[in-house]
């Protein structure tokens, strides 16, 4: 395929020209959440992101398969291998099973993403689902020699691994400055140096979560289950792999050791990480209270903002940013972006009704077009092309009110456009509306009709008739505003 697509690759901080290992397929595997509490709002950033990407792909014409788990076990509470199951701690907090915690929050994850507009991975597999998986991985690095066992866990071998392969590419840490940052064993671990990360953990007595192994009744460390998913749905080597910025160590820098000390390659060509989503200019977190979630912003019901935020605003927000830039959500920002999304939906209505002109047209549809495919093949930077759309908005609001002009090929070219780009690339929807653009089209139609009405009753002076469908319009929260280029409407 011939796509000039550039990707930014976390491993080496480079831009390269993507090139899919398997021409027109893409393999892409993206961390998912640890399904133990509501979906953060920082979650929903990074797979909103890994969803523009998705549907790029897409729409380049790539069969994609993605790839995104679901945490139900291993994750423990800190990254050293330590403290209790995320899962199995919330369970007995509340008294019930750990798949009903599971399942509980699997379906907000799904519910919420699915408010966002986010579609569904090609396959969404779960680490207790591949335990059998994990358990031969675990069995065929230790026949490699880069891992050990002991008093029934099973532990990666860092510093033995590294004097072959070495060990932090990704994250660009090296393991002299590794071994001097990381505080020693208190004793308590089986571990042989600090550096070194568990494959399998036994049980201990409280631990509710378990299965038998060849070396304990335990449970798989929590790196174990992206190489075995990955693995066994996309191949030994595959071309994305994707998460949040605080994945990338230790967890991806782990999952690089595992498969390298089997493969003895590297097993992803494209690394791709989304940066974090800040609340009022700090970190978002529970113990603070700096912390909202998408139903909380759906509702209003929090703290923090004044008014509600439709699902489509905020994605829309969170589009307007790039994926590796940080960004800070306040009531302002978010405000902003719902008059720019309004804005750009009004646009959009309003390219069903205008009429072309047998001239030429005043903007440079062809040139507007390579500007917003040109904005996405860098590094999928989604505020250019949002930029872009607004710049197509200007022009389609003055051919409405005939300061421009349209052809017809033009028109039609640009109307296309405009859908792809919004709402097959973007994944935006209307507010109101469940299936894409139609229900709104049908619903500008009707409204444009009464106003049609509305302004013959008053070139006739029949103000009971034109009172009458505005503030029944008002009423329905549709607000008309009558200007010096014509009468518009607005869905409050
Ligand atoms: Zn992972």
């Amino acid at each position: 395929m011939d796509t000039v697509l550039s990707v930014y690759n976390s491993l080496n901080g480079k831009k390269e020209l993507f090139k899919s290992i398997i021409p027109n397929n893409v393999g892409m595997y993206v961390c998912g959440p640890t399904v133990y509490s509501n979906v953060h709002l920082g979650n929903c950033r990074t797979f909103m992101s890994f969803d523009l990407i998705y549907r790029y792909l897409q729409h380049l014409g790539y069969k994609v398969r993605y790839v995104r788990n679901i945490t139900d076990a291993g994750h423990l509470e800190n990254d050293a291998d330590e403290g209790e199951d995320r899962i199995a701690k919330k369970a007995r907090l509340e008294s019930i099973e750990p798949m009903e915690v599971v399942q509980r929050y699997t379906l907000d994850f799904r519910d919420t993403m699915a408010k966002f507009n986010s579609l569904p991975p090609s396959i969404e597999p779960t680490a207790t689902g591949h335990i059998v998986e994990q358990i031969e991985l675990i069995k065929s690095i230790l026949e490699k020699g880069y891992a050990y066992e002991i008093n029934g866990s099973v532990y990666f071998d860092v510093i033995k691994f590294n004097k072959d392969i070495p060990y932090g590419k990704l994250s660009g840490r090296n393991i002299e400055d590794l071994i001097h940052n990381t505080r020693s064993l208190d004793g308590q671990s089986d571990k042989k140096n600090p550096q070194d990360f568990a494959l399998w953990k036994k049980a201990e007595k409280v631990h509710i979560m378990r299965w038998p192994s060849p070396w304990s009744e335990g449970f798989p460390g929590w790196h174990l289950e992206c190489t075995a998913m990955s693995s066994k749905y996309l191949g030994s080597q595959f071309d994305i792999h994707g998460g949040g910025m605080d994945l990338k160590f230790p967890h991806h820098e782990c999952e690089i050791a595992q498969a390298e000390s089997l493969n003895k390659k590297a097993p992803v060509n494209y690394w791709i990480h989304a940066n974090m989503l800040t609340l009022n200019g700090k970190k978002m977190a529970k113990s603070t209270g700096n912390n909202i979630l998408p139903n909380e912003m759906f509702t209003g019901e929090n703290n923090i903002f004044k008014k509600s935020f439709a699902p489509m605003v905020i994605r829309f927000f969170m589009l307007q940013a790039h994926y590796r830039s940080i960004v800070d959500l306040s009531e302002s920002a978010l405000v902003a972006s719902e008059k720019g999304f309004q804005r750009l939906l009004d646009g959009i209505s309003k390219l069903d009704n205008l009429e072309h002109s047998e001239t030429t047209s005043g903007f440079d549809v062809e040139g507007w077009k390579n500007k917003c495919y040109a904005a996405m093949n860098d590094d999928f930077n989604s505020p250019l092309l949002i930029a872009n759309l607004f710049d197509a908005v200007k022009y389609i609001n003055s051919i409405a009110i005939c300061t421009q002009q349209i052809s017809k090929l033009d028109l039609t070219k640009l109307s296309d456009l405009m859908h792809i780009f919004f709402f097959q690339i973007l994944g935006l929807k209307t507010l109101k509306s469940n299936d894409g653009h139609n229900n709104n089209n049908r619903l500008n139609g009707t409204l444009d009709l009464l106003l049609e009405i509305r302004n013959k009753a008053r070139l006739s002076k029949d103000f009971v008739t034109s009172d009458l469908i505005r503030n029944s319009l008002l009423n329905m929260n549709v607000q008309i505003n009558d200007t010096s280029e014509g009468t518009t409407f607005k869905l409050n």
